[in-house]
């Protein structure tokens, strides 16, 4: 019986297990291969970021387009459309393999949409574009790269055009950055956050700002802010031994795998809250890189969740925990131990008011949480309109300013400060500024959610205990991957689907303890 039994029962088991676990499993070497050479591609691009002599700036174009080509051909090989349907058709066997070949569907459609010709062009160019954009920002000359940047809006229209769309060819291009998004669902929440915003940097420019006497009227050694950062960064939990710290024109967080995870800040002697705000921001995404569930290494579900949810990661660590009171009362001896003679008289809450000063500023990046997403609205408007061909590079330089203007009652004096700020463009990356947003609505809702877990945060950063609200973000976002989609994932850690309101409540009580007004 139990012979029988062994024969008959496991066999038809083992015949469909082993069937699907074959084809999954033949699916999943291959995507081993194409993931180790997007690792390979993480470095080399950090490389050339930080630390390559510019002379090897054309050799780079040709490594990285050739990484490029290399990976893409082993996407769209026959082998890999086979591969991929075998295990669709036995059905995955849990959320993860469902994740993953969800993930493995959309990346293979969309990979064999763009043609192997387009895709080694699209890398060369990034390369060169960007090498021109980090010439003309230094020298703040548009001309320099007016050239490269009218040649990359074109390939990303190219691209539209490859991967398809129903309405606007926009649509093609956020869809790359948050899976779904549309300029039909953007329109409606960028108008709805803007009207909210409006009114309360409104009644802010009626106050008197911050004392920023202490700050402005000191010099700021880079050596020292370099190691406040360092040590901010450590004590909220970011890893050195699996990840690095560098200086870099542009900050960002990339690498490898959570191994290898390296986030770069830049440096302003005048002003130290640049970097180390900066700092912050990287570390939460490097945290979230270093929280990747280790047993999906080298699969699509083991990926953070999309751009939005990852920028939810650095902007909760920035801004919600960095620039609390709290936080400030915390950091305090660390700025003294820095800085001894510059924080002489300087108390947590002057900081804290000072770390949060909120005036209509030129720079996205150093931007207060109240304006910031204003200065996304700017460059969302300005890419539909590029992309739609409604508005020509000649006069992209001015129209940066002139929406400026419209939107925070600014000019920038140079283009350095103005339409040159910003890398992304460079890179082709049109289409992703709007998940910084999304970014910060997720974090609002996010640390809404924790705190109905977790009690009384503030007073655990008071102490410098950042360890509960870290491993709430491990077990709720960073350890699930990109199982589910970012909409789901939101909804299955908050309990809600993403809302805005949350922000705009976080920001409206924030703003009225920091200048006493209501709006
Ligand atoms: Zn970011």
């Amino acid at each position: 019986m139990r012979a029988i039994s062994l024969l008959r029962k496991p066999l038809l088991c083992e015949r469909s297990g082993l069937a699907m676990a074959a084809a999954y499993e033949a699916l999943m070497e291959r995507v081993r291969e194409i993931e180790t050479v997007g690792q390979i591609q993480g470095l080399l691009g950090w490389d050339q970021e930080v630390m390559m002599p510019p002379k090897a700036a054309p050799l780079r174009a040709d490594q990285l387009a050739w990484l490029s080509k290399t990976s893409h051909a082993m996407m769209v090989d026959a082998g890999m459309g086979e591969s991929l349907a075998a295990a669709e058709a036995e059905g995955p066997d849990d959320e993860v393999a469902a994740g993953n070949l969800r993930l493995l569907r959309d990346a293979y459609d969309k990979a064999i949409k763009k043609p192997a010709d387009f895709v080694e062009r699209f890398a060369r160019h990034k390369s060169k574009s960007i090498i021109s954009w980090t010439e003309a920002r230094a020298k703040d000359d548009f001309s320099i790269y007016r050239d490269d940047l009218a040649q990359m809006i074109e390939l990303a229209r190219e691209l539209a055009g490859y991967l398809g769309y129903e309405d606007n060819p926009y649509d093609a291009l956020l869809d790359l950055y948050e899976s779904g998004l549309t300029v039909a669902q953007v329109d409606p929440l960028f108008a709805g956050l803007r009207e909210a915003l409006v009114p309360m940097i409104a009644a802010v420019g009626e106050c008197a700002g911050p004392d920023m006497d202490w700050v402005e009227s000191n010099t700021w050694p880079e050596a020292a802010q370099a190691q406040l950062s360092h040590a901010i960064s450590e004590a909220i939990g970011f890893d050195f031994d699996a990840g690095r710290r560098d200086k870099s024109t542009h900050p960002f967080c990339g690498g490898a795998n959570p191994d290898d995870v390296r986030w770069t800040t830049r440096y302003d002697e005048a002003e130290p809250f640049g970097s180390l705000y900066g700092s912050l921001h990287e570390t939460g995404h490097g945290l979230y890189e270093q929280g990747r569930p280790r047993h999906l290494d080298f699969q699509p579900a083991g990926h953070a969740d999309g751009l939005g949810v990852h920028e939810s990661q650095s902007r909760l660590w920035e801004n919600q925990v960095g620039r609390s009171l709290t936080f400030s009362e915390w950091a305090l001896p660390h700025w003294a131990t820095h800085f001894p003679e510059n924080m002489e008289g300087v108390s947590a809450e002057m900081l804290w008011r000072s770390v949060n000063k909120v005036e209509p500023s030129l720079i996205r990046v150093e931007a207060d949480e109240a304006t910031y997403n204003l200065h996304i609205m700017i460059r969302y408007e300005i890419e539909k309109q590029l992309i739609n061909g409604e508005l020509e590079v000649d006069d992209l330089p001015d129209a940066w300013d002139d929406m400026y203007e419209k939107f925070l009652g600014i000019r920038a004096p140079n283009r350095t400060l103005g339409v040159l700020q910003d890398i992304h463009w460079s890179f082709g990356a049109f289409g992703y500024f709007p998940t910084y947003t999304l970014g910060n609505l997720y974090s609002a809702q996010l640390l809404a959610a924790a705190r109905k877990d977790l009690g009384d945060v503030e007073s655990q950063w008071r102490t410098g205990d950042f360890e509960p609200l870290l491993n709430w973000m491990r077990e709720h976002i960073h350890s699930r991957g990109s199982i589910l989609t970012p909409a789901e994932l939101i909804e299955e850690a908050t309990g809600e689907a993403p809302s805005p309101q949350p922000f705009i409540d976080y920001l409206r009580a924030k703003i009225e303890r920091l200048y006493a007004v209501s709006s």
